[in-house]
């Protein structure tokens, strides 16, 4: 999956020191990425839900494409480019233009400033989303482990959290990965590629 990378891109020290100069590179990246569609990864993940009692969807993505490709109930680990969050009352907007028209973006509530709602280096995730994830890993029967270096955390112990829940843990990623010798089965595969001959098309998983 197209990954865009959040960390050490911005903090919030750098972005209180300009937030219009931080605000200018949002909206460049927001310009860079607005065309962009699912691609058939994204989409075979989506034909999941159709085939499974229940399919709970993390990403450390924050295109927003995993919605776009139809999953529903998408867990955003970082965030979410195409949303603003007020600095002070925490309202969170949905905004699609491209360029924005005002830089930085005001709340529509109370007018102060707003910032990408995404999670800056130095930033905590919040807990109320870990918790989430560690309740469907909890109450998953399997789980994949797509496309993530494996390095980041905490995405990167959510498979061994499950391995120690005995679940059936499946890696699939082009890249050796540290964790990999830990899991159940590994796929070296692109995952545009490999997805779409697992998930798609009318067949049932049992
Ligand atoms: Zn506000």
């Amino acid at each position: 999956m197209a990954e865009l990378q959040t960390g050490g891109a911005c903090d919030p020290e750098a972005f209180w020191k300009d937030p219009k100069l931080i605000w200018e590179w949002y909206d460049w990246r927001r310009n860079a990425v607005k065309d962009a569609k699912p691609n058939p990864g994204h989409y075979a993940l989506s034909e999941l839900e159709n085939n499974l009692q229940k399919v709970t969807l993390v990403t450390q993505n924050i295109d927003g494409l995993h919605q776009m490709a139809g999953s529903s109930g998408v867990i955003e680990m970082h965030g979410n480019l195409w949303q603003i969050m007020c600095t002070k009352c925490g309202d969170i907007e949905q905004n699609f233009d491209v360029p924005l028209r005002e830089l930085p973006p005001k709340c529509k509530k109370c007018g102060e400033i707003g910032r990408p709602n995404v999670v800056w280096f130095g930033e905590m995730i919040e807990m109320s989303l870990i918790d989430s994830i560690l309740k469907a890993i909890e109450e998953c029967q399997v789980m994949l482990i797509i496309g993530t270096s494996g390095v980041v955390e905490p995405a990167a112990s959510m498979g061994l959290v499950a391995k120690q829940a005995n679940k059936t843990v499946i890696e699939i990623n082009l890249d050796e990965t540290p964790s990999a010798g830990l899991y159940d089965i590994v796929i070296r595969e692109k995952s545009g590629e490999i997805l779409p001959l697992l998930f798609t098309s009318n067949r049932t998983l049992s």
